[in-house]
C-alpha cells in the first residue's frame, strides 16, 4: 500500500516547526527518523494531512553530560547511541539495548527522541527510561515543560505531548558505580523484544543489593518497574531462591497479552526466566 496524500514541510528552525504544527494542529505529524511513521502510513494505520519533517532543525543532535545526567538531543540517531564513547563511560545501558533495536539501516535513522516518542511498549529507548526513570523535554511556543517518564506515557503508544509541542531531549540519570544488566527474547534478531528485563542497582559492602530498579517491556500497554520484585530484593544478597521469588512476583505483575510474537503465557514465562538470569549477571558485573 502506499500512504495517503500528505503535505511535506522541512522547517529550518524549531520556531518555523511550531508555526505548521500551530496552523495545521491534529492534521499534522512530526516526522523524525520516519522507522515507525512511515510504515504506519504505508499501512494507513496513521493518514497525517502534513508532515512536518524536523530532521533540518540544527541543535537537535548531541550527548552530554549535565549534573550527574546524560542529555540526549531528541534527533541523535539509534547508532550514534549505540557507539557513543561518552555514553559507553556513563550510562551504558544504552548502547548495550541500542544494539538490539532493529537493524543498522534502522539505527542510521531512526532517532532516540521519536523511539521515546512513538513509546512502543517493547521498544528499548522507553524501557531504560521506566528502568531508571527520566525526563523528557517536551518544547512548545514559548514554554518548556520537563515531563517525568512515569507521567509521559498515558497508554499503549499515548504520551501526554500536546499537539504544538515538539520533543527537543531526553535526560537520564548516569549509573556511574552502578551494577546494571539487560536481558530480552525476540524471534530473530532485528525483532522487537516478545519480552525483556533491565535492571540497575548497587551493592553495599555486606553484598546487600540497594536502590533496585527491574524495569520489564513487551509484557504490558507500556514499559514499567516491577515494584514487587524491587521490594523483595532491595536490602537483600542475591540468592536463587531470592531471585526466584522476584521473578515470579515479576510476572504476576507482568500485564501481557498474546498477539503473533508470543501468548500471555509464555511472555509471563520468559519473565520469570529472564529476570533471575539479568539480576545475576547484575551483580556479577566487575565494576
Ligand atoms: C524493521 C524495523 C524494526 C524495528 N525494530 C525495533 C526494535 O527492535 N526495537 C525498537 O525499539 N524499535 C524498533 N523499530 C522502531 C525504530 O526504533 C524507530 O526508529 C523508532 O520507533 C521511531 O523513531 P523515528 O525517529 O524513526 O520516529 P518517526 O517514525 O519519525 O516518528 C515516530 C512517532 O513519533 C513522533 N515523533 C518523532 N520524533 C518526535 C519529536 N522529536 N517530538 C515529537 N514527536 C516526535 C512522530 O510524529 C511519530 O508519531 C523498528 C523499526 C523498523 C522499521
Amino acid at each position: 500500500m502506499k500512504p495517503t496524500k500528505f503535505d511535506y514541510y522541512a522547517p529550518s528552525s524549531l520556531e518555523e516547526a511550531f508555526g505548521l504544527l500551530e496552523k495545521y494542529g491534529d492534521d499534522a505529524k512530526i516526522l523524525a527518523g520516519g522507522q515507525s511513521l512511515m510504515p504506519l502510513m504505508n499501512m494507513r494505520l496513521a493518514t497525517p494531512k502534513v508532515l512536518v519533517d524536523i530532521n533540518r532543525i540544527p541543535g537537535l543532535d548531541y550527548i552530554r553530560e549535565e549534573n550527574g545526567q546524560v542529555a540526549i538531543g531528541a534527533m541523535t540517531r539509534h547508532r550514534t547511541v549505540e557507539t557513543s564513547a561518552l555514553l559507553g563511560a556513563s550510562c551504558p545501558l544504552l548502547p548495550a539495548v541500542a544494539k538490539d533495536v532493529a537493524h543498522v539501516q534502522v539505527r542510521n535513522r531512526g532517532t532516540f527522541g521519536g523511539s521515546v516518542t512513538h513509546g512502543d511498549p517493547a521498544a528499548e529507548f522507553p524501557a531504560v527510561l521506566a528502568t531508571l526513570g527520566g525526563t523528557i523535554v517536551c518544547t512548545g511556543p514559548g514554554a518548556v515543560r520537563e515531563v517525568f517518564s512515569d507521567e509521559f506515557y498515558l497508554g499503549m503508544l499515548t504520551t501526554c505531548l500536546e499537539p504544538d509541542e515538539i520533543v527537543t531531549e531526553v535526560k537520564l540519570p548516569n549509573l556511574v558505580g552502578r551494577k546494571w544488566a539487560h536481558r530480552s527474547i525476540m524471534r530473530t534478531h532485528g525483532d522487537f523484544a516478545i519480552a525483556g528485563i533491565m535492571a540497575a542497582l548497587s551493592l553495599d559492602p555486606g553484598g546487600q543489593c540497594r536502590d533496585v530498579h527491574v524495569g520489564m517491556y513487551g509484557v504490558g500497554p507500556l514499559p514499567v518497574r516491577s515494584a514487587e520484585a524491587e521490594a523483595i530484593i532491595e536490602g537483600r544478597q542475591i540468592t536463587d531462591e531470592l531471585l526466584q521469588e522476584a521473578a515470579r512476583a515479576a510476572a504476576d505483575e507482568a500485564q501481557p497479552e498474546s498477539d503473533l510474537r508470543g501468548t500471555e503465557a509464555y511472555r509471563r514465562k520468559l519473565i520469570r526466566v529472564l529476570l533471575p538470569l539479568c539480576l545475576r549477571e547484575a551483580v556479577n558485573q566487575s565494576n
